[in-house]
């Protein structure tokens, strides 16, 4: 009997994801051609994009199939080497299976640095997350000081990096986030001046009263209600880094009601709103900048980074789920070994 696991999408999910729609089974032993690295699962990402991997519909990354073992960002440990540029011993990060022991080329594989204090970060606010939120803020917002930025989703792992280093750069920064939890804590450790509950019936005068001069930049994560009051508060000029629609992400159709594409393209035309789609690989030239301005923030300690971590590789699927249900205070995260 083998000692190696793997999760696998068993079916594509309809809507919300369940616990069926994954399972977890033994895995064969790898077995370590020429040239490559065996290394064993340490830290898993869980990410709102897998979402979209788990449909068929076209998209800019593959889909997973049905059958197979799932895969993501992940933090790993190289257990036996046939390749120079690994040791054994070394931590490594990139895109890997969900499968606790696997075989890999080594391409698109990074070697930690031995002096980060928790490889975990690599997958958040030193990894895809971060540097999502600095491309989407830095390029796509193109912030100025004392501007007003509205950041949805604000202490996930792309919106606390935003919300951050906006405040650093002198923006009012407004948060959206769900319950009062979460936003006392974007207000007390994330700095936001104020944080407001996407799940408050008074969301848009509570959002209008938050910005008293209207909003230069927002940071879209979620689409939904949060969108729709953000909209009005529009400045002329402003920004919209279109970086993610999770409130949208289990729909099987569009949404019911009027079609209010008409008052949207109004909006955006007298105000000429820049709106700009962007996915994190575009930017993927600038990471060493991104390292370069985030990283001494972190050590010093003026950027603040929250996870939560789930046990077993087997409780990925759980993870993931929490996660666009809101089950995570900060970067979601799976401790595999
Ligand atoms: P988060 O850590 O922010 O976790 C997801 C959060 O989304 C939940 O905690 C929840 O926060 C919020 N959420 C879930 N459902 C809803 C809803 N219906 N309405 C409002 N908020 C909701 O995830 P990430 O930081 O990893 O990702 C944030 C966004 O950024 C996602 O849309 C993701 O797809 C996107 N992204 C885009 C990338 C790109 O290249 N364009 C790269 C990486 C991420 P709360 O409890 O506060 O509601």
């Amino acid at each position: 009997m083998s000692a190696n696991s793997e999760v696998i999408l068993v079916a594509r999910p309809v809507g919300a994801p369940k616990p069926s729609d994954f399972t977890s089974q033994e895995a064969a032993e790898p077995t370590m051609g020429a040239g490559e690295i065996e290394v064993k699962l340490l830290w898993l990402s869980v990410d709102p994009y897998m979402r979209g991997r788990m449909t068929d519909a076209k998209s800019y990354i593959a889909p997973f199939e049905p059958g197979e073992a799932l895969e993501g960002g992940a933090v790993a440990e190289v257990t036996a080497s046939d390749n120079p540029k690994f040791a054994v011993g070394d931590k490594v990060t990139g895109m890997l299976k969900w499968r606790a022991t696997q075989t890999h080329s080594g391409e698109g594989l990074v070697k930690l640095d031995p002096a980060l204090p928790n490889p975990s970060w690599a997958l958040g606010v030193l990894g895809m997350p971060g540097m999502t939120a600095w491309a989407g803020l830095t390029l796509h917002g193109k912030p100025k000081e004392s501007e007003t930025i509205v950041v949805s989703a604000a202490t996930g792992a792309v919106g606390s990096l935003v919300c951050q280093l906006a405040k650093a750069k002198g923006l009012r920064v407004v948060g959206v986030a769900g319950g009062a939890e979460k936003c006392a804590y974007a207000v007390e450790a994330l700095g936001c001046d104020a944080c407001v509950d996407h799940r408050d019936p008074e969301l848009k005068k509570k959002l209008n009263e938050a910005c008293p001069k209207g909003v230069d930049i927002y940071f879209e994560n979620v689409g939904g209600v949060t969108l729709e009051a953000v909209l009005p508060l529009l400045n002329p000029f402003s920004r919209i880094p279109l970086c993610g629609r999770i409130a949208h992400y289990n729909d099987t159709e569009l949404p019911e009601g009027p079609d209010k594409s008409g008052l949207l393209w109004r909006l955006m035309l007298v105000n000429r709103v820049t709106v700009r789609g962007f996915i994190v690989t575009d930017h993927w030239d600038k990471f060493p900048e991104f390292l370069a301005e985030v990283t001494p923030m972190l050590m010093s300690g003026q950027v603040k980074v929250k996870e939560t971590v789930m046990e077993g590789l087997e409780n990925a699927p759980e993870a993931f789920i929490k996660l666009l249900e809101g089950g995570n205070f900060g970067k979601m995260v799976v401790k595999v070994a």
